[in-house]
């Protein structure tokens, strides 16, 4: 029956998961492992999140919202005023957004290394995936960028950039926005914990869409709450495009109290900060420059996926970076988690 897969499905690649910590702790005999590979807030969602989820709970026998305008509305309050839509986390927004412009057969492009979502949704709509790679440093060209998105309808940057951490310019980006005829998704997951603000761009490109997630700074990924800012002519077509009541109910209403919880929110990443700064003075292997929750590391003389085996044995899960297309093998991504998992991951580092 094999037969009736699609091609996109039975070749190798997907998407890659990082190892459960259970099966870790349990094949290396640690009461606990420190989770470091998946860039989540490792503190539970705020009380109010909690709360307002449970009250939400409640109303479970009824659809939600399909536009989920009550997030949208706390979104205004806590953004200002622009036009939003919702997903399931922001990759059920990224593929929403591909069905939106996207006929098959058409362009769609993606600056490497990076998040591999883009490409294995656009090839799985259909979409030839052209790749701009970024420079040596794995700053953005510009120029090069834009040239590769002239027949494009949309095209995808992540800034701050997963996994190598740095941001694009505000410059950088106009450049390619007056450039491009498509549209640009701008993935801004790990924005929050960087100083660079995009929004105002909105009020200026037709052509821009930000794209947002509850699963990192707000700590709610097992939630699947994702937003974007999108251009006001966008939004009908969007909302027509979008799969029923894809963000459910819970979700946003947990995501709603999640926003209104500023003094967590402004703790968390405090704590990233700080940790962030210590991880580039305390590693000593070369820790890229990061404007995100996570730092990456070049690991040689050993491989990335070497690096992860052995910090796993030490009671430590990372990500090894190999299965980013467009980075060498030796690189980790290492999340910054709670006090004693930074720690153990600092001596285990040493050790290596
Ligand atoms: C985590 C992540 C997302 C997706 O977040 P979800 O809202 O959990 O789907 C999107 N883009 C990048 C770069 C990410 O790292």
């Amino acid at each position: 029956m094999r037969r009736l897969i699609r091609a996109c499905y039975t070749g190798a690649g997907g998407y890659s998961y990082a190892r459960k910590a259970d099966d870790v702790a349990r094949e290396h005999g640690f009461d606990r492992v420190a989770r470091l590979a998946s860039n989540e807030n490792p503190r539970p969602p705020s009380p109010a999140a909690i709360e307002a989820g449970m009250a939400a709970l409640r109303e479970g026998n009824r659809y939600p919202d399909e536009r989920a305008s009550a997030l949208a509305g706390a979104l205004r309050r806590y953004h200002g005023d622009y036009r939003f839509v919702t997903g399931a986390g922001m990759d059920g927004v990224i593929e929403t957004v591909i069905r939106t412009v996207v006929e098959p057969g058409e362009t769609v492009v993606a600056s490497t290394p990076t998040f591999s979502f883009y490409g294995i949704a656009a090839a799985a709509h259909g979409a030839r995936v052209v790749t701009v790679p970024r420079r040596e440093d794995f700053s953005v060209d510009p120029a090069a960028f834009a040239r590769a998105c002239r027949e494009a309808k949309l095209a995808f940057l992540c800034s701050p950039n997963n996994p190598t951490g740095d941001s694009v310019p505000i410059e950088a980006v106009e450049e390619i926005l007056e450039g491009m005829e498509g549209l640009l998704f701008l993935d801004n997951a790990y924005v929050d914990f960087a100083d660079i603000d995009y929004r105002p761009l909105m009020r200026r490109y037709e052509n821009l869409i930000l794209g947002r997630t509850m699963s990192k700074l707000f700590g709610l990924a097992g939630l699947r709450v994702g937003y974007a800012f999108v251009p006001e002519w966008l939004e009908p077509f969007y909302q027509k495009a979008a799969t029923p009541f894809a963000l459910n109910s819970v979700s946003a209403a947990a995501a709603i109290g999640a926003l209104a919880d500023t003094d967590q929110v402004r703790e968390a990443r405090d704590h990233v900060r700080e940790w962030r700064q210590r991880f580039l003075e305390e590693v000593p292997f070369k820790v890229f420059h990061s404007d995100a929750n996570f730092v990456m590391i070049d690991v040689a003389p050993h491989t990335g996926d070497e690096a992860a085996e052995r910090l796993a044995a030490m009671g430590v899960l990372v990500r090894s970076c190999t299965s980013f297309p467009g980075l060498g093998d030796h690189y980790i991504r290492v999340s910054i988690g709670e006090d004693w998992e930074n720690t153990r991951f600092l001596e285990a580092i040493r050790n290596l």
